[in-house]
This record gives structure tokens, sequence and C-alpha cells, in this order.
């Protein structure tokens, strides 16, 4: 393709968008265009006319197409916005949240509620690391963060060295890294945002999850609870008398995990918190 104006091209990769369906089409065409240009959006109003360099226009045209194939956002810049702050995202790690903010905010105002320093935490499943070091820029803490996937916990420890936090981060299922620690009874709170979604469930997402999401980071086995009794085991064994755990969950999951987290026997007090769209999404429980 020849020369064009950034107008012209913001107006090609809309419609390119918006020819498979993707949501907001323009946004998305406008939102990559500052990001390979490392502009503003002032900047760009301001300099609407002016042509895009070839090779701009090139790399602009990539990721277009590669967006139209419905490759999330996130992942075409490699990074993505946690709570105010920067995380490196790539497809080993699942694109965390708005939603997750809200597990962050109810533990953290659980924590603030005790008074011993340091806090001790464990996060389940970090993921790129968003809640762990979310929480250890908020508070002193020391966290103790597990993940299967080696390289999730590797985008996990460069976000951990950009927002300037030490994390402990350590490779394994669950609790599994942890048990040789010694920290049975010692930790303040057990966090984490399980793969949920029920197995049968992923067709009907849209394909930038189903496609190119990491499974692993997602499936919650045929009624999506499965990572729920173990975690909730776990949490009875690491966590002190009157510690807490705080756990994400799915549409309709509520009344399962509670039942689920007062069957262990160890926690009470369980406490419902609903999301942005009135959905039950967080629950936090005593020990
Ligand atoms: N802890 C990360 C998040 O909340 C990853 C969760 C996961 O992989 N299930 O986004």
């Amino acid at each position: 393709m020849k020369s064009q104006r950034l107008i012209d091209a913001l107006e090609w990769g809309s419609n390119c968008l918006e020819e498979e369906g993707i949501e907001n089409p323009r946004r998305g065409a406008e939102f990559l265009l500052l990001y390979l240009l490392g502009w503003t959006q002032t900047h760009l109003y301001l300099n609407a006319e002016a042509w895009l360099r070839q090779d701009d226009l090139s790399a602009f045209q990539d990721l277009i197409r590669r967006r139209a194939q419905h490759f999330p956002l996130q992942y075409l810049t490699g990074r993505t916005e946690f709570r105010g702050g920067e995380f490196l995202v790539n497809q080993e790690t699942m694109i965390p949240r708005p939603e997750t903010e809200i597990l962050v905010d109810g533990a953290l105002k659980k924590l603030r509620s005790i008074n011993r320093e340091p806090l001790t935490v464990i996060d389940v499943g970090t993921g790129c690391g968003n809640i762990a070091i979310t929480l250890a820029k908020s508070l002193p803490c020391r966290v103790y963060a597990t993940d299967i996937s080696a390289g999730a916990l590797r985008a996990a420890a460069k976000n951990a060295q950009a927002s300037g936090v030490d994390i402990i981060f350590l490779r394994g299922d669950l609790f599994g890294p942890i048990e040789e620690l010694g920290l049975e009874g010692k930790v303040d709170l057990v966090i984490s945002n399980p793969p949920y979604i029920a197995t049968g469930d992923f067709s009907a997402l849209s394909p930038e999850v189903s496609q190119f999401e990491p499974r692993l980071a997602l499936d919650g086995g045929k009624d999506g609870l499965k990572f729920y009794p173990p975690i909730i085991k776990g949490a009875a064994r690491y966590l002190k008398a009157s510690g807490y755990l705080a756990l994400e969950m799915g549409a309709g999951q509520a009344e399962k995990v509670k039942k689920l987290i007062l069957e262990n026997g160890h926690f009470q007090y369980p406490e419902i918190i609903k999301d942005y769209s009135g959905i039950d999404r967080v629950i936090i429980a005593e020990k």
C-alpha cells in the first residue's frame, strides 16, 4: 500500500476491524496506532493529516491484521493496566480483569484491619503477578506467589522488578512449592483468582479469550469449581487463626463456593462482594 495520512490509515484500520466483528473497532485502531508511534491522543488529533512513514504503515497494517483475527489488544502491545499499575502480559499469562481489582481491594481492607507487621500473604496462581504485586505495593507484606506456568512467572518477575517490590515467586501447582517452607499457621492472607470457567462454557466465550488466552489459567473443570476445594484446604492449613481467605469466582458460583468454605469447618463470617455488573464475584472468609 502506498503512503497514507494518519487519518486515512486509521479509517482503513477501523474498517478492517469492523468487518471482522471486532468490538470498538475505531478505538482499537487508534489504540494500536498510538502504541506504535508512542504518541498521545492529543498529539494524534493535532497531526491527523500528517503522513505515516512507510515502515510505520506496514507495522500498523500487521497489527491490524492480527487484531482482525481477534488476537487481544493486550497481547499485541504486551501490556495492560491493573489498578492503576502497568503490567507486562504474554500469551502464557491471563490478561488481568478489572473485576480482580475488587478482590484485591477487599483483601487490602481486611489486611489493613490487622495490627501486625509485616504481614504474610500467599497468592495462588499469580499469573502476571498483578494481585501479589499490587498488595506488596500497597502495604508492608511478604508475599509468596505460586504458578504452574514458567512463562507466567517470567512475566511476573519482570513486573515485580518494574514495580520495585520483592515477591517470592515459586513454580508449581497451587500450594505445592510452599510445602517445605514451614509456613503452616503463619499466613495472614491466602488470595487467589483461580481458573473458574466450566469446560463446557468455552465455546460461548469470545474468540479473544477462547483462542488466545491460556486455557490453563481459565479452565476450572467440568463445573468450574475444581480448584476451590484444594485452595480452601491449603488455606486452612497455612492461615493463622483469624487470617483471611479471599477468592474470586464466576457468575452463579458464589453459593457453591460459600458452601465449600463452610463445609471445610475452619472458616467463619463468609462475606460476598459484588462486581461492577452486580455479579457475586469475591468471597472473603476468616479462619
Ligand atoms: N492472578 C492473575 C489474575 O488475577 C492470574 C489468574 C489466573 O491465571 N487464573 O489475573
